[in-house]
């Protein structure tokens, strides 16, 4: 053991003369290393093995799971109130300790943790906006905002699960249902007791959904009939409630329904191989004559303008998630320079390296004010159509930029999934294109600045 010991503190001393253009700093740091070896030498066997042990638990504390980088550069967190920073604090606990280690092995299989939905339960964070009568907390769209962007900032696929349930089945029996369905539905969902989802996208018809669903819905006496198919519908294969819109064969308005996942003549079959956001579980629904009692009808959908209000609240959720899924990509990064060495320092301390950890800051910082505002004028109850689609499409293009540069800035190491970054660079397309894709929120813009509708 005493030979071990000393063969070692040679060789570093030897390392150490030879290294004479190394920074201070690093010199220091070899010159302690003998004496700690001599120091380790002198112990007794169970001396050692206690030291070692306390020398692990230390070396875990301090091994961050998540680097300790501050991403949030203009401190956008200050406008939320002191209780909305503690509801934060634990969200980011909770998906560094419950998310962050199985993340990626479950993006890898393709699979969803079902056990999360128990522990995210504690978390209590469904329906915070909403009215303290259906079970809500009455906080802001702020901090609904900034919870999304502290889940996608660990797992974007966890924050899609959320904004699914949370987001599009929720709202829309909160815009949509009548007193009865709110008091009925909402309580059970926020408690994730049921969980739910939205069907609006079907295998013919994506962007043009305002245009004209071939699903259909036809009423005799109390029932309606449902016959059509969906694609693409999250938490389908799971779901307690999906959302299903269709289009009433009479009166040729759209109409929404809550529908029970087990009802006869609907069945999902999930879609596989997915290069991005593949905890999701997206399915194809076949509905088949399916037959919904008119008090599951939605009684405020009316026609298409009411799914475009759940849709506006849930567009500023996916602005949120880019925001998020770009901070989660630029922080791994950040820290993936500071340990990365070639010619013998830190990529880090490369011109070019920080010419686009600057941009990506820049750009993340831009999309961060841009998404508080928005929810700021939510909160105001002045949010429009159209400033939720200029985020969007703002904050997802900024996304796709970032986690792209990110993975450039992690050479070969950055392809690899269990390196992150190529995660959230594959999870980057699915929020380009959901909620509307950058064209169609594009056009919507474009309709609102130049007043003329360039859709078809
Ligand atoms: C991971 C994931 C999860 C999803 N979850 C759900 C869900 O839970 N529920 C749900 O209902 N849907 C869901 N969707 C569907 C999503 O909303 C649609 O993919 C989206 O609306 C785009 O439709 P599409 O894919 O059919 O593309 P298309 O409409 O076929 O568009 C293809 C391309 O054509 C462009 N384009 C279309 N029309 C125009 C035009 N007029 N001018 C210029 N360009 C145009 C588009 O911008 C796009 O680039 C999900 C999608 C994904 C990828």
């Amino acid at each position: 053991m005493e030979n071990f010991w000393d063969e070692i503190s040679d060789k570093l001393k030897d390392a150490f003369d030879k290294a004479e253009d190394r920074s201070k700093k690093d010199i220091n740091l070899i010159k302690n290393i003998p004496a700690m070896l001599s120091f380790l030498g002198e112990l007794e066997g169970d001396e050692l093995l206690l030291w070692l042990d306390q020398a692990r638990k230390i070396k875990k504390r301090r091994d961050p799971k998540f680097p300790p980088i501050n991403g949030d550069f203009y401190d956008t967190r200050s406008h939320l109130t002191d209780e909305e920073k503690v509801i934060l604090a634990n969200v980011r606990k909770f998906m560094l300790e419950e998310i962050e280690p199985i993340a990626t092995e479950y993006w890898l299989k393709g699979e969803f943790p079902f056990q999360i939905i128990d522990k995210m339960k504690k978390l209590n964070i469904i329906g915070l906006t909403y009215d303290k009568s259906y079970g809500g907390q009455g906080h802001s769209n702020l901090l609904e905002g900034m919870i999304g962007e502290e889940i996608a900032r660990v797992d974007v696929s966890t924050c899609t699960f959320f904004g699914v349930h949370s987001g599009l089945a929720l709202n829309s029996i909160y815009i949509c249902g009548s007193e009865e369905q709110k008091r009925e539905f909402i309580p059970p969902m926020i408690r994730m007791e049921k969980i739910g989802a939205f069907g609006l996208t079907e295998p013919d018809v994506g962007s043009a959904a305002s245009m004209g669903l071939k699903t259909t819905c036809k009423r005799e006496g109390d029932t309606w009939t449902i016959n059509g198919e969906k694609k693409w519908i999250g938490n389908a294969t799971f779901a307690d409630y999906i959302i299903i819109w269709a289009k009433d064969v009479d009166d040729h308005m759209v109409k929404g329904f809550i529908v029970d996942r087990t009802t006869n003549g609907l069945t999902t079959e999930k879609i596989e191989d997915k290069m991005s956001l593949r905890i999701v579980q997206n399915a194809l629904i076949k509905l088949e004559n399916v037959k919904v009692k008119e008090e599951r009808r939605l009684q405020n959908a009316n026609t298409f303008k009411d799914t475009a209000k759940v849709l506006k609240m849930t567009r500023a959720g996916v602005a949120w998630q880019a925001v998020g899924c770009a901070r989660g990509a630029y922080e791994h990064t950040l820290q993936y320079t500071m340990d990365r060495r070639q010619f013998d320092r830190p990529i880090a301390g490369f011109q070019m390296t920080q010419d686009l950890l600057a941009q990506m800051l820049s750009q993340l910082t831009a999309m961060q004010c841009l998404t508080t505002r928005l929810s700021q004028l939510h909160d105001l109850g002045v949010m429009s159509d159209e400033q939720a689609s200029l985020a969007k499409v703002f904050c997802t293009v900024g996304c796709r930029t970032i986690t792209s540069m990110s993975r450039e800035l992690m050479g070969a190491n950055g392809i690899l999934i269990s390196n992150k970054v190529a995660r959230f660079l594959g999870d980057a397309e699915a929020l380009y294109s959901y909620e509307g894709t950058k064209q169609i929120n594009s056009l919507v813009l474009g309709r609102a600045i130049t007043g003329l509708s360039a859709f078809v």
